[in-house]
């Protein structure tokens, strides 16, 4: 018996059946039952095919995203670069005017936004091509999240931010600029998702092996639906949606992904209406790792 191995409209190959014996031929039954066998197996291959496009269209997504985020990171570096100088001798010699100058903040500004945006997605790049690469140092959490805040405290107008600090010292193997990353995203969703500003409040302790770093705002929340899907990759909430609170989803997805390669966690807390709490643990230096 020779069967065509057909699924959808589509001939993958046949399938040939030899029977030694030639006193006992083939009958309707067997062509029956060999003929479904001949359809699972079609289907079989046809679902290997469509899987193995699937895996390529992956790698070639990757490839562009790689490609095409340092291809825009590279031009963009210089005219931010550019537009930073100007401002700073701009400050020095007064060159321009009122209008001018607030072009010039808004080039620099809206280049910044950029290019975090670009770092974004070479990070997802990196994380879905495992280059994500984490640097092993000593790294003082306290001083880092001091230096965040101070860095940020004069870019709020609406906002502020209390630092509770036990003064304990706090050290982590890992990668600083990467945990700067992680504290400045938590910080950053913070403000966005307060728009009608508030209190932020920065928690450092220790706690056992661990050192946790919680983040608080008083904003929009999360709704509770939405409290399994937060670290997924693109994952927005709908009540941020809704709000028009502009914002790609990749963040908590590459904060997940940082914190996990410091052998540590990130939980949230958060109640619709009422505001959020992040919070994230990392073992200390001299904690062992199970
Ligand atoms: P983005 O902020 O660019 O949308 P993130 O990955 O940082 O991406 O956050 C994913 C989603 O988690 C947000 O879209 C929002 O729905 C929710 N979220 C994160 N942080 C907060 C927060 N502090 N308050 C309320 N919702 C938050």
């Amino acid at each position: 018996m020779i069967l065509p191995l057909r699924a959808r409209g589509q001939i993958h190959g046949a399938l040939t059946l030899v029977r030694g014996d030639a006193r006992r031929p083939y009958d309707r039954h067997d062509l029956a039952s060999i003929e479904q066998l001949a359809e699972r197996c079609a289907l079989a291959l046809e679902n290997a095919e469509l899987y193995r496009a699937a895996q390529r269209a992956i790698v070639v997504r990757d490839q562009f995203l790689a490609i095409a985020s340092h291809e825009l990171k590279t031009p963009l570096t210089a005219m931010l670069g550019y537009a930073r100088l100007l401002q700073r001798r701009n400050q020095r010699e007064h060159l321009l005017g009122e209008r001018d100058t607030r072009a010039l903040k808004t080039i620099a500004s809206q280049g910044a936004r950029l290019e975090g945006l670009i770092n974004l997605l070479l990070d997802l790049s990196r994380i879905e091509t495992g280059h994500l690469e984490i640097a092993t140092a000593p790294v003082d959490l306290r001083a880092l999240v001091h230096r965040l805040v101070e860095d940020t405290l004069p870019t709020l107008d609406q906002h502020t931010i209390t630092l509770i600090d036990t003064g304990e010292p706090l050290i982590i193997i890992g990668d600083e600029l990467r945990l700067e990353q992680v504290a400045q995203n938590l910080l950053q969703n913070a403000i966005k998702y307060s728009p009608h500003g508030g209190s932020i409040t920065l928690n450092i302790a220790h706690d056992g092996a661990d050192a946790v770093l919680s983040v608080a705002d008083q904003g929009v929340g999360i709704p509770e639906a939405s409290l399994p899907q937060l670290f997924t990759r693109f994952y927005r909430a709908p009540n941020v949606e809704a709000m028009h609170i502009s914002g790609t989803g990749i963040g908590l997805y590459v904060v997940h992904q940082i914190v996990s390669r410091h052998h540590g966690s990130i939980e949230v807390e958060s109640s619709e209406g009422h505001g959020s709490t992040f919070r994230v643990r990392l073992p200390l230096r001299g904690a062992r790792l199970s």
